[in-house]
Formats: C-alpha cells, structure tokens, sequence
C-alpha cells in the first residue's frame, strides 16, 4: 500500500520474463490501482458490507469488533503504508448484528418457558402438598376440635396411608380413644363421687348440701308449678339415744328415713337435714297433699315398731310444712331460704303445741317473700290478714307465746 497524495494506492509488481516464461528477468512491473470511493464501492458490493477505510495515524494493531449498538458491529484492521510508518490504512466493515436480536429473543423465550415451567412447578407442588398434606391436617385439626367438644372419638376418619400423616392421624385416633374411655372412667367417678358427696352415709337419703344445690338451681327456680317442703323432727329423739344407745339411736333413724321414703312420691326429694330432721321437698304439690301426707306419715311412724325384736321402742315425729305457687317463688334464691324458714316456723308450732302433729301454712300472698325474713308477730298479722293460711292436725296451735325459737338442726 502506497500511500501519496492524500491518496492511497494498491501496488503490486510482476516480473518482467519471455513469453514462454522463462529468464532472464528483463525487469519489473509496477502495476497499482488507486483505492478511491468507486474502488470501495466496488469492494462494499463484492463482499456484501459496507466497507471504509482511512488513513489514521491512530489505527488498531489487533484486529477488532467492535459493538457500536445493538444492531450495529465494527470489524477493524489496519495495514502498514509501505511509504509512512507514521500513518496506517484502517479498514472498517461495518456489520449487521443479526444475532444479537435472535440471542435476545432466544433469551425471552427461555426466561419465558422457564417461568412458566417454574409456576407450573409450584402450581403442581402447592395442590399436591395442599391435597396430601395441608388438607389431611386441616381435617385432622377439625376432627380435633370437634373431639375436645363432645369426647367422641367417632369422629375420627380413618385415613388409609403409611406415610407420617397416616401414622400420625392413627397415633391421634388411638390417643383419642384412650382419652375417650379415660374420660369416661373419669365421668363415672365423679358422678359416683357426686353421689357420694350429695348422700348422708347413715341413711343415704340426699343430705342438705344437695337440697341448697337443688333450690340454687335456675331452672328449679323458673318451673311454674306449686311447691310443698315438709319438716320432719323426731320427737324426744335423746331420750332414744339416752336409753338404748347410740346405734340404736343410729338404727332407728335408718327406719325413719325409711319410712319417709316409703311414703312419699318417687318425684319427691327427701332429705336428712341434719341430726333427727329431715326434709321432704314435692313439686307439684299443693296443701292438700300436705296435709295427707303429713297425717300419713305421722301416722305411720306413730304405729311402726322402731329398733329391733329385741328391742321394739315407738316414736313420734312432728312435723310443719308450707306450700306456695311457683308465683311466690320467683326472685331471689333467699325465697327458698324463706320457704324453708315457714316451714320450720309451723314444725316448731307443731312441737310446742304438744308434738306427734303436723302444722301447715300455705301462701296466699305473692310479695310475702318481699318484705324479709318473717317473724311470728309478722306470721300472725300474715295469718290475720289472709295471706298464709293454717292447716293443722291440731285443734289449736300455740306460737311458742308469740316467740319463735328456731327448732334444733
Ligand atoms: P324434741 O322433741 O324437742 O326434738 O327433742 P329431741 O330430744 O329430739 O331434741 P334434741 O335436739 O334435744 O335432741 C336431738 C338428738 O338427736 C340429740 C342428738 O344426739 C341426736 N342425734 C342427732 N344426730 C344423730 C345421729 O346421727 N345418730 C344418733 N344416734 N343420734 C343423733
Ligand atoms: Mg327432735
Ligand atoms: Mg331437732
């Protein structure tokens, strides 16, 4: 490369020989060809790309690519000028880069493919970890709850599979069965220890600490129907005690209790209240059962044979009852206090107008309980003004000289 002139020029030389080709050599030929815009044009064509070249002094060493932009590309490579070692001819094809777009694409396309691989992957994963796993737990956490409500391990389904949530889910069902038949145990015991609790040992007639619960009760309290608590209390019960001895004593309030049982109504609650005085609360029961049942039973006591063959001795009972709508009763809980007190009022009349009888009093006058605890004065002016009623086996009762003294428990 020949380099004049601002002019760059392809210089090639030929030996000059005979036509046959043989020497001697007669010289050299000089042919060279100018490299100008036609030439480059020319060049463009034949290799298809667009060619430039230029003179630089700046010139590459290494051939190069260059990446001018995504579409565009620089090949360059620089030739000596055998006339200036200053300068170099810089050729510069210019290129397409058809690649880059499809590498791109290419990129998309994977990224893309492999997304929805991925989502597809997890889409797969969540519905088969949800179906095999989350949902038999939910299930099994229901099944759970359900079981702490009713104890019933009923409610438990089988799930047939060895992996650990089978072996799980059958752990829980064998530990749910366990604590079912436990809790049964358990459920019997405390019923029996209930019983246990609410029954007097000597005569297993329900004791006093079961009538509070049973009058405490709510829905005791709300039923509509007529009441009737009668008050029992053995008549000189020392003097049992004092000539036969205690078991005896023990003995013949056995077949007291007995009796008292014996002559109620099975929907009747007989109590011990203490000591020689028992209880008998009836729902749905009026003055006119209590006045038979307390005739009977005082009766029935005064004819029986107490102690044994051996022993025979008779007693007597007095007893007081009092009767009211369920009307009188709503309201505070103190009322069946109140109710209990009347009743213990009239056994006291009882005993103090010569025992072996029965006093009754029944209420007619709803806000009786209303005005506190009642008094004999106050039972008396109830009785004067026709809001208790007397019923007696007596032909006279005496109010203990208008002192009311409560009667021993
Ligand atoms: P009243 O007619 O006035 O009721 O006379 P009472 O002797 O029955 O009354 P008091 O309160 O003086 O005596 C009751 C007796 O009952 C005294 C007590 O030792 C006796 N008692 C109380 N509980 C039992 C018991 O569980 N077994 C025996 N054997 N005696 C009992
Ligand atoms: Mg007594
Ligand atoms: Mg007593």
């Amino acid at each position: 490369l020949l380099y004049t002139q601002s002019m760059v020029w392809l210089v090639s030389s030929s030996l000059i020989l005979k036509s046959d080709g043989t020497g001697p050599q007669q010289g050299l030929l000089y042919f060279a060809k100018q490299i100008n815009p036609s030439y480059i044009e020319k060049l463009s064509l034949l290799i298809e790309l667009p060619v430039e070249l230029k003179v630089s002094s700046d010139s590459v060493l290494q051939p190069s690519v260059t990446f001018v932009s995504d579409q565009q590309s620089h090949a360059s490579v620089s030739m000596n000028l055998i006339n200036d070692s200053k300068n170099r001819l810089n050729v510069i094809l210019n290129q397409q880069r058809p690649f880059h777009e499809q590498m791109l694409e290419t990129i998309v396309y994977t990224l893309t493919v492999v997304f929805l691989i991925g989502t597809f992957a997890v889409l797969l994963g969540y519905v088969t970890i949800r179906k095999n796993l989350v949902l038999p737990l939910l299930e099994l956490q229901h099944q759970t709850e359900l079981f702490g409500k009713d104890a019933n391990s009923g409610i438990f389904k089988s799930y047939n599979s060895n992996d650990e949530l089978g072996q799980l889910t059958r752990a829980v069902m064998q530990m749910a069965k366990k604590l079912e038949v436990n809790m049964d145990l358990l459920k019997n015991e405390r019923e029996r220890f209930m019983d246990a609790s609410y029954t007097d040992d000597l005569t297993m007639l329900k004791n006093r600490r079961y009538m509070d619960r049973f009058l405490a009760n709510e829905l005791t309290q709300k039923t509509g129907e007529d009441w009737l608590f009668l008050m029992f209390d053995c008549d000189f019960f020392k003097n049992v005690n004092d000539t036969f001895g205690h078991d005896m004593g023990d003995k013949v309030l056995i077949q007291f209790a007995s009796l008292l049982k014996k002559y109620s109504r099975d929907d009747d609650i007989v109590v011990r209240y203490g000591g020689e005085e028992f209880v008998i609360i009836c729902p749905e029961a009026n003055e006119s059962l209590g006045c038979s049942m307390s005739e009977r039973i005082r009766s029935k006591v005064e004819e029986f044979s107490f102690g044994d063959v051996n022993q025979p001795l008779n007693l007597t009972c007095s007893i007081g009852f009092f009767t009211t709508r369920s009307v009188c009763t709503e309201g505070s809980s103190s009322s069946w206090a109140g109710m209990i007190k009347l009743a213990d009022m009239a056994l006291f009349a009882a005993k103090y107008s010569g025992r072996n009888a029965w006093v009754g009093l029944k209420c007619n006058y709803p806000k009786i309980w209303s005005e506190g605890p009642v008094n004999v004065d106050q039972l008396l002016q109830h009785m004067a003004q026709e809001h208790l009623t007397l019923f007696s086996s007596l032909d006279s009762v005496m109010w203990g000289e208008n002192k009311y003294v409560g009667a021993d428990q």
